[in-house]
């Protein structure tokens, strides 16, 4: 039998419209601040997507865009500017960001209690002592899908694929969190296949289309899907200078075999994507609170 589809668009609105029912009641009203370094297409999307998040909410933001040849100082002195401007919650700096500019150290410049997007030190630190305050968005954003569809991860055993900060190992933190069983497998994982086909729930957050076939996954496992793989490119112009849309992201999953096997499966577009902006958005909402601590 075909897994069910998991239907992020869905939850993820009726989450926006639970969390902008209280963001849009404060007074004052809540305030992001957005940063982006460099013109990276994908990020000129994200931005877009979070800009009108905010806007739908009844959030303010304030984009602070600098050319990709912005200095470290440069963006350090207004990470320090929204840090002391208390009008602002939240920062979030857009990543990926120019390689010449330390991107660890930038979010470290950020004050902890407006780190919304979760990836500083301070938060992924309260995280991995089980105590998180802003929790990391994306990874955030898949619990509560698993909370939806009442998908318990206790005693199961749960295999993430990719070890980043701002995804993987946040996600696995969070699964441990539900009493899961967690291995992470990465680039220097032996036999992938091996370890991914013993999972009762995967969770793939790599960046390579279709790494996941049908063939590494157990029969009846959880499947969700956090890659996001575009051409590269914003809206394509055509020869008669019109622009057409850009083809839609793919997946790190073989979506059409894996549907197959599994038992329930994220689809890209339309599965985690959307939670990411949702769980950035609560985000936001927690950072006020804390901030009127
Ligand atoms: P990243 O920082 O590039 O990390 C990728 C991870 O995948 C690394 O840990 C890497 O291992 C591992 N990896 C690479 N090749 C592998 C292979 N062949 N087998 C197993 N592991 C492998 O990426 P990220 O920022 O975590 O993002 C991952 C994907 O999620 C991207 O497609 C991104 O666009 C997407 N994403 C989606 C959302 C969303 O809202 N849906 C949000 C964030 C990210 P090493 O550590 O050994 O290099």
């Amino acid at each position: 039998m075909a897994a069910e589809i998991i239907d992020g668009k869905k939850v993820a609105s009726e989450w926006m419209d639970s969390i902008s029912a209280e963001l849009s009641s404060l007074s004052p009203p809540a305030k992001l601040a957005l940063i982006r370094v460099g013109d990276d297409p994908a990020s000129g999307i994200y931005l877009r997507k979070k800009e009108e998040a905010c806007k739908k909410a009844g959030v303010l933001s304030q984009l602070m865009h600098f050319d990709k040849n912005a200095t470290r100082a440069q963006v350090l002195e207004k990470i320090t500017q929204f840090n002391n401007d208390k009008s602002i919650n939240g920062i979030l700096l857009q990543v990926p960001i120019p390689a010449h500019l330390d991107v660890l150290a930038l979010q470290e410049a950020i004050n902890p209690l407006k780190d919304v997007d979760g990836f500083g030190p301070y938060s992924l630190g309260l995280l991995a002592m089980g105590n998180p305050k802003l929790k990391a968005a994306t990874p955030a954003g898949v619990m509560k899908l698993l909370q939806y569809y009442n998908l318990d991860v206790a005693s199961k055993f749960c295999v993430v694929v990719g070890r980043s900060n701002i995804v993987g190992k946040p996600l696995a933190q969070l699964l441990l969190m539900q009493n899961a069983t967690v291995a992470i497998a990465h680039s220097k994982t032996n036999d992938l296949g091996s370890l991914t086909k013993q999972a009762d729930f995967l969770f793939v957050a790599v960046g390579k289309p279709k790494l996941i076939n049908a063939k590494m996954v157990k029969k009846g496992a959880v499947v969700v899907d956090i890659g996001m793989n575009r051409s590269g490119e914003d809206d394509v112009k055509l020869f008669d200078g019109s622009k057409a849309k850009s083809p839609p992201p793919v997946g790190d999953v073989d979506f059409n075999s894996v549907k197959k096997k599994a038992s329930y499966i994220t689809p890209v577009p339309g599965g985690v994507g959307p939670m990411t902006v949702a769980s950035l958005m609560a985000n936001v909402l927690q950072a006020y609170k804390l901030q009127k601590k």
